[in-house]
């Protein structure tokens, strides 16, 4: 059955995206009224166990007001300066108003190179994994200061999806100045109205979507749906609710029915074993033994401990797709493997527990963990 807002409250890693326009006012200075209101919401939330990720915009529009210029400026030098200048600006806000609420946070800028290069991705993904497991909420914006042109992303709607894909995100929720997708632009139609759930993004929706957005803001519509496209599509669900609303993320996150949501026809785990199945490149392969292949089949997939390993084919890198081969050459499932294939000729055949004196360091237990491998019979 596909998800109804009431499953919402089971979400548990979520990033959260707010809007120049929600965190500053028109004129580029800071509104510290909501920038409060949000680092105590999702402090609150992150107490109640949940993982929250924030992607915060802003450092152009603070960067604008600082340096006292009457516009954001068009050239992209201009608006790198500005950044440079605003990114400090915002996270120095964050910082106060999140350590009030005894809350640790950390900056992580980020550019589309992340996605398009498998070390990048891996190495961003490690960095996200350790800060989530230290409870630290990330802080994440485009490294706009270094980005170039073919390498930007150019808004942080898409960049949350981007995110929520990185960190293996059930839900992404962006805060904006509409209160969601209306039937028409509201603006020129009094009559529009709000939509409350999207199964399909059709092509009139993309169509109807428009261009940019406010002033301060980079988006409008038109990203908001690209993002809840790609978000969907792997398996993450989307919502777009008005960020001037009391307390949106805590009550979206408890199931009401408020903003927009674009629901993912699969959930992150189907869409991840899909993608190991079919769509990703096999870099090498992992023979296991016996037992560990009888408790593959047994179990329907379990994680793969460096003592089933027999032997290892091929050079590749940790974060590596593979081929889990038995003895007798038949390819049983596919994964993710944590290790590279040097640290496995080291491994392989060794207790968990030895891993850590045989390599000088240990970040898993498993070599590919149970959600990250597929079974192909
Ligand atoms: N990264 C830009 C900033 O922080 C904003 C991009 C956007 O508005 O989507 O100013």
């Amino acid at each position: 059955m596909l998800l109804q807002r009431e499953d919402l409250k089971k979400a548990k890693r979520v990033v959260v995206k707010v809007g120049s326009s929600t965190i500053t006012y028109t004129n580029g200075k800071r509104n510290y009224f909501r920038i409060d209101r949000l680092a105590r919401e999702l402090s609150d939330l992150q107490n109640q166990g949940k993982e929250m990720i924030l992607v915060s915009s802003g450092a152009v529009a603070v960067g604008v007001d600082r340096l006292g210029l009457p516009e954001k400026p068009k050239t992209i030098p201009g608006k790198q300066a500005c950044a440079a200048v605003g990114q400090g600006l915002l996270m120095h806000t964050y910082e106060k108003f999140f350590a009030e609420y005894g809350q640790i946070v950390a900056q992580v800028l980020v550019t589309r190179s992340e996605m398009l290069d498998r070390h990048r991705y891996t190495n961003a993904r490690n960095t996200f994994m350790e800060l989530i497991n230290r409870r630290v909420i990330p802080i994440v914006n485009e490294n706009d200061v270094v980005a170039l042109d073919e390498l930007k992303i150019g808004d942080n709607d898409n960049l949350s999806a981007m995110v929520a894909n990185i960190v293996d995100a059930d839900l992404v929720i962006i805060l904006s100045d509409v209160d969601g997708l209306y039937t028409a632009n509201p603006q020129t139609h009094p009559d529009a109205k709000l939509v409350d759930r999207v199964e399909e993004i059709t092509p009139e929706i993309e169509a109807s979507a428009g261009g940019a957005g406010s002033s301060v803001g980079t988006g409008g519509m038109c990203t908001k749906i690209q993002a809840a496209k790609s978000a969907t599509t792997s398996g993450i669900n989307l919502v777009i609710a008005s960020g001037s609303k009391n307390d949106a993320v805590s009550r979206i996150l408890n199931g009401e029915n408020i903003g927009t949501l674009f629901v993912s026809k699969e959930n992150r785990l189907q869409f991840r074993k899909r993608w190991l199945a079919f769509g990703a490149k096999i870099s090498g392969k992992v023979v296991v033994d016996d037992g560990c292949e009888k408790a593959i089949r047994k179990s329907g997939g379990c994680s793969i401990l460096p003592v089933g390993i027999k032997s290892v084919e091929g050079d590749f890198d940790a974060g590596s797709t593979v081929s889990v081969v038995t003895e007798a050459g038949h390819e049983l499932a596919r994964g993710l493997t944590h290790y590279s294939s040097a640290e496995l000729q080291t491994i392989k055949g060794a207790r968990s527990s030895e891993i850590e004196h045989l390599l000088g360091h240990k970040a898993y237990d498993e070599v590919i963990h149970r959600d990250d491998l597929v079974i192909l019979n």
